[in-house]
């Protein structure tokens, strides 16, 4: 049993109100940590030692900051194995998902924007013969970094990395679902000698915790990922206190397969885009849409495919799919199987719990398809952020499109074709902040990453996220 501390000025420490948090291990449905319930105290604390911190921090040159952070990439590199099994633990996801993707991304958020802040450079504009205006960027000061559960460390780090790398000191909370890797992130901290303050970790609950993050007057921007309608409160209390903001949000994403794609890869791709981290993915595919000459063939070998998937405990090398990460997602992923029989869809796959040897209490869904479901039913409208997809089919671009776009949601989308004009026309016309074409889900860090509509505001990666974690300033000086 682990019994996960705050990170604050340096210290590992306990809430100062001396209450904890139950953590459950969705695999077996046992508690296997103790987190902080930390209230506006420790978020005070956070911030004071933030502040202290931000004179030294800001002012260090670019170079020493970025060797820091460099260090803290090669310890999450030398400690993955550690790292994804509390992963997986915390999660329940594969531990060879964790292993392969989860960690050695976090260590590459790291990298990438230690290197990136060395070529961060300030625009200068000319006026001819009139004056020269130079812009410098600086670091805001506290800033806060508020993470969801379903990728815990690679999304903690995907923010916390640029704001650090920026020369801004920070105060985050992980999801008080997973905790554990940002514990050992801070462990990590700690032995690399990260100066006290610059990175502050308060554990806890969003409503409170978080919420006294949002509405602290000295918090001059927030990061935030998770749901669109905790973005909507969060946008709701900074918004009149003119913080900067970055949200990003749900998706209900479309898979639009037309049938000159390279089928085979997109079989193989359109498993993972439905199935992997247990459907819990900001960018799954869960809508499918299959132009109708093809329907009957895809939807014969996806069956087929997504039922050989193994369900299984995450620590077995076997195992595709894990638990989904607690007792109310699998209750709400279950309801929303039961609103599609309602709405009347029609089960190919899966559509319940599956009880697992070893893992009897765990919290596994069986990879669920549903088909016969209109565009604009619940099911397709709704995230459910599970192992669940729909699929219908379509007899025209036009008719595709209207499809793809019809959700408040706008995150990503994934088109096959080989037909090239087809594959730019489309990606023109989809409302979304992400168009892959014959892929998923590869990413670049330096392209920007976010959404339109309910899906966000703001863009991560890149200049995108060093933007927005420094403030500019023009100075126009008259020749
Ligand atoms: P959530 O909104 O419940 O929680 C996210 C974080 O916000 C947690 O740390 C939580 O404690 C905190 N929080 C909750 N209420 C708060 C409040 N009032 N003030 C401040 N903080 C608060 O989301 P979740 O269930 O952890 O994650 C799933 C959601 O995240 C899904 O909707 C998914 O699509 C979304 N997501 C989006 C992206 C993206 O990049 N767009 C990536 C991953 C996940």
């Amino acid at each position: 049993m682990t019994t996960i501390q705050n990170y604050i000025n340096g210290q590992l420490c306990p809430p100062l109100s001396g209450n904890y948090l139950d953590s459950v291990n969705p695999a077996t449905g046992q508690v296997h940590a103790h987190i902080p319930d930390s209230d506006v105290q420790d978020v005070e604390a956070a911030i004071q030692a933030a502040q202290k911190a931000f004179p030294d921090w800001s002012n260090r040159s670019n170079e020493e900051r970025s060797r820091i952070l460099m260090t803290i990439a090669q310890r999450i590199e030398e400690k993955l194995d550690e790292l994804a099994l509390a992963e997986s633990q915390d999660n329940g996801k594969p531990l060879s998902l964790a292993q392969k993707i989860d960690i050695p991304r976090a260590a590459s958020n790291f990298r990438f924007f230690a290197t990136a802040i060395n070529h961060y450079a300030a625009e200068s504009h000319q006026m001819a013969q009139v004056a020269i205006n130079y812009t410098t960027r600086r670091p805001l000061g506290v800033v806060a970094c508020i993470s969801p559960w379903n990728l815990p460390l690679y999304l903690f780090t995907w923010k916390i990395a640029p704001a650090l790398a920026a020369g801004n000191c920070v105060v985050a909370k992980p999801s008080e679902v997973t905790p554990l890797t940002a514990y050992l992130l801070t462990q990590i901290c700690q032995e690399v000698g990260l100066p006290a303050g610059v990175l502050n970790v308060v554990h806890g609950l969003g409503p409170k915790a978080g919420n006294a993050m949002v509405i602290h007057p000295s918090i001059k921007a927030i990061s935030f990922t998770g749901g669109t309608q905790t973005g909507a409160r969060i946008a709701q209390q900074a918004a009149p206190l003119f913080k900067k903001l970055s949200l990003e949000l749900g998706g209900k994403n479309p898979n639009i397969i037309f049938a000159d794609c390279e089928y085979d890869d997109m079989l193989d791709t359109t498993i993972r885009s439905s199935f992997s981290n247990q459907g819990q993915i900001c960018l799954a595919g869960s809508r499918i849409f299959v132009e109708a000459s093809i329907y009957e063939q895809f939807k014969a070998d996806f069956v087929k495919r997504t039922k050989a998937l193994v369900v299984g405990n995450p620590l077995h090398a076997s195992s595709n799919v894990g638990a989904v990460v607690s007792k109310p997602q699998m209750e709400k992923v279950l309801s929303y199987i039961t609103l599609a029989k309602e709405e009347g869809g029609i089960i190919l796959a899966g559509g319940n719990r599956i009880i697992v040897p070893d893992c009897e209490e765990g919290y596994f869904i069986a990879p669920t398809i549903i088909e016969g479901l209109a565009h604009d039913a619940r099911t397709n409208q709704e995230e459910i952020f599970g192992p669940v997809v729909t699929m219908m089919p379509f007899e025209t671009e036009e008719e595709v499109l209207s499809y793809a776009n019809s959700t408040p949601y706008g995150l990503s989308s994934t088109v096959w074709t080989s037909h090239l004009k087809r594959a730019h026309r489309v990606a023109e016309q989809l409302e979304a902040g992400i168009v892959w074409v014959n892929c998923w889900l590869l990413r670049d860090l330096r392209t920007p990453f976010g959404g339109v509509k309910q899906s966000g505001v703001g863009r991560e990666g890149g200049w995108e996220a060093l933007r927005f974690f420094t403030e500019p300033k023009n100075v126009c000086i008259k020749l």
